[in-house]
């Protein structure tokens, strides 16, 4: 990777704080820095630099002083990239970080893409690809079990099953293929229903992980709900009072995208993610912002819909029939589960007669505007989930992974149709080839521009 270029980018939000990062690597980093960067300290030259130690000193462009700095310094191969790097902490002004890029390239460098430091990391041989993507889950995480995911994803336990799998397919394949250079000789050296046996137990395996993709995508993205009723029933209010407990926690999460995350609660360590509430924060506009239509295409989405309804105004036989109505026009409505709320407790004397059963729903009663019985409707959102399944085993969350495992399951059915109707080494060879290069594509053990591409695009620049 020597003539790779030097890059640099700000490894720390945008916008205004109290210091901003810039990251920078490539071989020539330090003869390209030493244009810029001066030592306070004079006596120190950049021939005597240690790795792992950090500098004070002056950032210049050729109209004088840019920013008092910290420089610190890695050498290859022990810096994240595996290459020579340095990070400069300078004040966090947009101004000084932009003044400072303009220095930086007059300096020789470039700007790096998109996940460039993380590419640059994979393809020196820090981390297989699978790592290299968690690094991202890492960041994007909002909860305990995305962040634990996330992490045993990064300290390479999937890429450790991957690499099993493949060895065990290795193994197999060179079986077959051994009786394919003594074919003449109508020699068999594995028996057949072993064999068959070695292959469906690998099936089993890949399948078990490609299905664990729905419950890590649910982990990863949060548990679709929805707060569907009728006007006034007190939507806006219930979402702002989840929003409103967990707000604080992710505000205090310096240089969070507060927009990304304002719809989702994390009870407990589980994520849920409201869909399409912008319109039930503007309390004003609710009537005009939620067409039928736009609801139906929200309940869709969910996984849990929370149906709450004003107990002053509609009865139990109302509800009902809201719930029919969705019945019949939501997709798949009956594989979601449904959580009525009864709300407005405070202005009854008691529940009214035939809510407490309707139908076989769950419900609760709650006062929204006395925040009553919020925790019982928070339990009952985080029992919606299966816990066993979140902490135990390891689930996949990644879409790449989950469409390399379908492939590679699908080429060893292929084998299998093939063990037993006695198909011949070489068109077996050929579906075991294609299996173990879709495994290999997850960790990156195979590789192309395509798929490096598709995986670092989505990561931000200076990561
Ligand atoms: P939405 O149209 O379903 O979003 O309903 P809103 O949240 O805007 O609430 C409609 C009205 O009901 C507002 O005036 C709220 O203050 C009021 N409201 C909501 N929850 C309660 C409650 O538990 N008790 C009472 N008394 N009023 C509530």
């Amino acid at each position: 990777m020597l003539n790779q270029q030097c890059i640099f980018g700000q490894a720390t939000p945008g916008g205004y704080g109290a210091l901003a990062i810039i990251r920078i690597s490539g071989a020539d980093c330090f003869e390209k820095l030493s244009k810029v960067f001066s030592f306070a300290d004079t006596n120190q030259h950049w021939e005597t630099i240690e790795s792992h130690k950090v500098y004070y000193g002056h950032l210049k462009d050729h109209s004088g002083l840019i920013d008092e700095a910290l420089c610190s310094i890695f050498k290859a191969p022990k810096s994240y990239t595996k290459e020579n790097s340095a990070e400069l902490s300078i004040h966090g002004s947009p101004y000084i970080a932009a003044r400072l890029s303009m220095a930086l390239i007059d300096a020789g460098m470039t700007q790096a893409q998109p996940g460039e430091f993380t590419m640059r990391a994979f393809l020196n041989g820090r981390f297989d690809l699978s790592q290299a993507e968690a690094v991202a889950d890492i960041i994007a995480s909002h909860s305990d079990a995305s962040h634990a995911m996330a992490m045993k994803q990064f300290r390479g336990e999937f890429s450790s099953r991957i690499e099993n799998l493949r060895v065990k397919l290795i193994d197999f394949t060179a079986l077959i293929e051994l009786e394919l250079d003594f074919s003449d000789e109508d020699v068999e050296f594995a028996d057949r229903s072993k064999l068959l046996e070695l292959i469906e137990e690998i099936v089993t395996e890949i399948s078990n992980l490609r299905q664990s993709f729905a419950r890590g995508n649910v982990i990863k993205q949060g548990i679709p709900v929805t707060i569907t009723g009728r006007p006034n029933a007190g939507k806006s209010t219930l979402l702002n009072l989840l929003l409103r407990d967990d707000k604080a926690l992710v505000s205090e999460i310096p240089g969070t995208t507060r927009d990304a995350l304002e719809d989702i609660i994390s009870i407990e360590g589980i994520s849920f993610r409201f869909i399409d509430t912008a319109g039930l924060r503007d309390t004003d506009d609710i009537i005009e912002n939620m067409g039928i239509e736009r609801t139906l295409k929200m309940v869709e989405r969910a996984d849990i819909i929370l149906y709450i309804a004003d107990m002053t105004q509609i009865s139990a036989e109302n509800i009902q029939d809201d719930i029919r109505e969705l019945n019949t026009s939501v997709k798949d409505f009956d594989k979601k589960k449904l959580i009525i709320i009864g709300n407005k407790t405070d202005l009854l004397q008691e529940i009214p007669h035939g809510f407490r059963q309707i139908m076989e729903y769950d419900i609760v009663f709650i006062s929204a505007k006395r925040r009553e019985n919020i925790e019982l409707l928070e339990n009952m959102l985080k029992q919606t989930v299966d816990q066993n399944n979140i902490q135990d085993g390891f689930v996949i969350s990644n879409t790449r992974h989950y469409e390399a495992l379908l492939f590679s399951e699908q080429a060893l059915q292929r084998v299998i149709h093939g063990l037993n109707s006695n198909l011949t080494q070489d068109l077996l060879t050929a579906d075991l080839r294609d299996a173990l290069h879709h495994l290999g594509t997850i960790t990156g053990k195979i590789t192309n521009d395509e798929i490096l591409d598709s995986v670092f695009r989505n990561f931000c620049i200076g990561k």
